[in-house]
């Protein structure tokens, strides 16, 4: 009888130090499982405060494809359309722009259309820090007026319309008419650098078919991406 207890003690006390064992390793296990997610914690938040600092370094630009859809805009000497130049040259720069690093967003993709409200709301919707906006002029009662133009609205977007209007001077053969101001609903409205180009008269024969080239397209999109990053580099 007495043996048989013992025995039983024994067992009691071996289960015991079984049970001890057990708890504190589970706890151990349990201390490393919680550190090791605390510590993956901290590392997406370190993550999370290097891209909101990327961010800030690299602003977001806006390109705005001019008219769209049922918006044609103007319709060139040899019916090449205006939305259909704009969304080309946009998509270009666009991709200048992303190889370099730059956060960039386009006010239309494809041919849409867009209502001016709707691209101004983008700069808010995007955080822009800038907007360009890409136009082809037209005078098709002189069918000889040609060159571009730089427009600005606000005094805070002359430096950028500054910029770019000196680059595109440097790389274009057409006439520079100059850096302008001009009352113009996509600029007049937004509160960050924005300008809008008039990047050479499609009613004129000759700056058609070349604006329509695709040398032009490549070199009017960097001679854009220059302004920008010389804009960018100055601030
Ligand atoms: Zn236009």
């Amino acid at each position: 009888m007495e043996l048989i207890k013992r025995k039983r003690q024994k067992l009691k006390l071996k289960f015991i130090i079984l049970l001890i064992f057990v708890l504190l390793g589970g706890s151990i296990v349990f201390k490393d499982f919680v550190s090791s997610q605390s510590y993956t914690g901290s590392e997406s938040e370190t993550q999370e405060r290097l891209k909101s600092d990327n961010q800030e370094a690299s602003p977001t630009i806006l390109i705005d494809p001019g008219h769209g859809g049922e918006d044609p805009g103007s319709i060139g000497f040899s019916e090449i359309l205006e939305k259909d130049l704009t969304l080309e040259t946009s998509k270009i720069l666009f991709e200048k722009l992303k190889e370099a690093g730059v956060d960039v967003k386009l006010t239309r993709e494809d041919d849409r259309y867009v209502s001016l409200d709707e691209r101004v709301d983008l700069v808010e919707t995007y955080n822009a820090d800038a907007l360009i906006s890409i136009h082809f002029d037209s005078f098709p009662d002189d069918r000889s007026v040609g060159g571009f133009t730089t427009f600005y609205q606000h005094k805070f977007q002359k430096g950028l319309g500054k910029s770019i209007n000196n680059s595109l001077n440097q790389s274009l053969t057409l006439r520079d008419r100059g850096l302008k101001s001009g009352d113009l609903k996509v600029i007049r409205e937004i509160d960050i650098p924005g300008v809008l180009l008039e990047l050479g008269y499609i009613s004129n024969p000759q700056e058609e078919s070349l604006i329509h080239s695709e040398e032009f397209k490549q070199d009017v999109s960097t001679a854009i991406f220059n302004g920008i990053m010389s804009y960018l580099n100055k601030r």
